[in-house]
């Protein structure tokens, strides 16, 4: 793989020649989605994103999980700090999406998976203070429904204390279809811009 990606950008320097533009995303905008390959290049385009325009964030599930959330610090948080403080961004979507892997953790599954790499599920429960196996699908970030979990997220970055008071809107879209569905307007703005 390694080979093939380094073979494809001695062809894409060839061929193309990148505009220089700013860090600063045009549309003051942070978006966290999913790292599910099928969103890989269907996500901007079903968006209409051009490059520069927005900063993405992804994390498996578009999810902070659940013991990340009392204090609201994490490492995503931490991005759209940068995001927010340094480069300008003043609104944020959350976009999870359907079919999502984390939304279907299976845990027999997860620990079979653990065994077969080496990593004792119960061993590493037990070191880090998860108490169950339900607690090392909270730490993976696990949920059952995209629509709650989406709003979850977007509550827990709205009340941040590390954060400013911007509008965060939450959003599903459609992993085979591309089809946008809003489950959580801020009301701070009138319209998604
Ligand atoms: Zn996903």
């Amino acid at each position: 793989m390694l080979d093939e990606i380094l073979a494809n950008n001695a062809r894409f320097l060839q061929q193309q020649t990148l505009s220089p533009i700013g860090h600063a995303p045009r549309k003051h905008t942070a978006l966290i989605t999913c790292m599910d390959c099928r969103l890989v290049t269907m996500f901007e385009e079903a968006l209409g994103l051009q490059r520069g325009e927005v900063l993405e964030l992804r994390t498996a599930g578009a999810t902070i999980s659940e013991p990340d959330r009392p204090q609201a610090a994490n490492d995503l948080i931490r991005s759209l700090a940068g995001g927010i403080y340094l480069l300008g961004v003043r609104k944020v979507l959350v976009i999870g999406h359907t079919e999502c892997g984390l939304g279907h953790v299976n845990s027999t599954a997860l620990t079979a998976s653990m065994q077969a790499l080496g990593v004792d599920p119960q061993k590493l429960i037990q070191q880090e203070g998860l108490g169950d196996i339900n607690g090392l699908m909270r730490w993976l970030g696990a949920f059952q429904d995209v629509h709650v979990n989406v709003k979850e997220v977007v509550n827990t970055i709205r009340t941040s204390p590390f954060l400013p008071r911007i509008p965060v809107h939450g959003l599903v879209i459609d992993i085979n279809t591309g089809k946008l569905t809003v489950v959580d307007r801020d009301a701070r703005e009138a319209s998604i811009a």
